[in-house]
């Protein structure tokens, strides 16, 4: 063979591992004209090089974000740079049908890509050269660990018969709300509440009945206290709200409010009609307090103060 000859040989040998390779390869000119279209952008678009090349890629892609694609692609031109896109920032530049048996969950291809400035014989830029990884296994398998993590720590701090949270968890989040109030001190205030005579409840309707009890209490909670309470089930049928930047008597407010909701409702259990009343307990931060169990007993005494007097009731500490 002549040198020329073997040269032309060997682009050959280069363009047929480029047409084969497992990535995507694809290369537009300055105006984002497609001058190249390897297998991989063919099988997984659908769009055959004849369709693609010469054509902007704009209209042969009109899903991607135009603004984005140019910024990235002139600065990639203009410093001569590569540049990368994740599929975390953004899951893919082309949107391609996902058509993996294994990852069958997700329904498009997760990409990264890479943005690679090519330059003529004379080193002047004059096309941009992007591949594109098939990452689509890596993405579903860190997103699927994602949310099963998520779902472990929603369970590990929730109660399971009443969705708040639990007692591990919301008195981790008193002592945090403690450890807040000695740097900045704004009023923050802790009710403690317990059902009234619920044993005699239980043992005449039952244990489920008692449990429906508890989750309609629950229930009323969450919709009386505002979204930046926190309540949590301290007990069997004990219950505990942390209320961030409010100060002793609003907290007794919302604490009688909840105290008369209660009082109002009813529960439809097993063919009964059921009312229950709850005695409750208030206690704000003060500086005395040495650490967050001090701030439960103070609210608990109150408690129980409520509940020496009468029962269905707001005490303040
Ligand atoms: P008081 O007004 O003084 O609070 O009287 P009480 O009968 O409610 O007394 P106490 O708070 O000591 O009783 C708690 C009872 O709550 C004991 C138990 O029968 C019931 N209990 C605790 N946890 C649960 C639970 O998860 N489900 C049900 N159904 N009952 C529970
Ligand atoms: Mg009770
Ligand atoms: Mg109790």
């Amino acid at each position: 063979m002549t040198p020329d000859q073997e040269s032309l040989s060997e682009f050959h040998w280069l363009l047929e591992v480029l047409q084969t390779i497992d990535v995507g390869m694809l290369v537009v000119d300055l105006e984002f004209n497609v001058v190249a279209w390897n297998g991989f952008m063919e099988n997984h678009s659908g769009i055959a090089p004849q369709d693609a090349l010469e054509r902007n890629l704009f209209d042969v892609f009109p899903d991607i974000p135009r603004d984005w694609f140019e910024h990235k692609s002139r600065t990639v031109i203009q410093l001569q740079n590569r540049a990368f896109t994740t599929w975390e920032q953004r899951p893919y530049v082309f949107k391609f049908k996902n058509n993996r048996p294994v990852t069958g969950t997700a329904e498009f291809m997760y990409q990264n890509c890479t943005f690679i400035p090519v330059a003529n014989i004379r080193g002047k830029v004059e096309s941009l050269c992007i591949i594109v990884y098939d990452v689509t296994d890596v993405a579903v398998s860190k997103l699927e660990l994602q949310k099963a993590n998520q779902q472990l720590k929603y369970l590990s701090r929730t109660d399971r018969l009443t969705a708040l949270f639990n007692r591990g968890y919301w008195e981790e989040l008193l002592e945090a709300e403690f450890r807040r109030q000695q740097r900045a001190n704004r009023p923050t205030s802790l009710i403690l509440f317990d059902i009234d005579h619920f044993k005699p409840f239980n043992d005449t309707y039952g244990h489920t009945v008692g449990d429906d009890v508890i989750r309609k209490v629950a229930e009323v909670t969450r919709e009386t206290v505002r979204n930046t309470d926190l309540a949590g089930r301290y007990g069997g049928e004990e219950f505990g709200i942390i209320l961030p930047d409010t100060p002793p008597q609003e907290a007794v407010l919302l604490a009688e409010r909840l105290r008369e909701r209660i009082e109002e409702m009813i529960v439809d259990s097993h063919d009964q009609r059921l009312q229950v009343t709850i005695s409750l307990g208030v206690a704000g931060y003060d500086s005395e307090l040495n650490d967050h169990n001090q701030w439960i007993d103070k609210a608990d005494q109150a408690l129980y103060l409520s509940k020496e007097t009468g029962r269905n009731r707001v005490t303040l500490a």
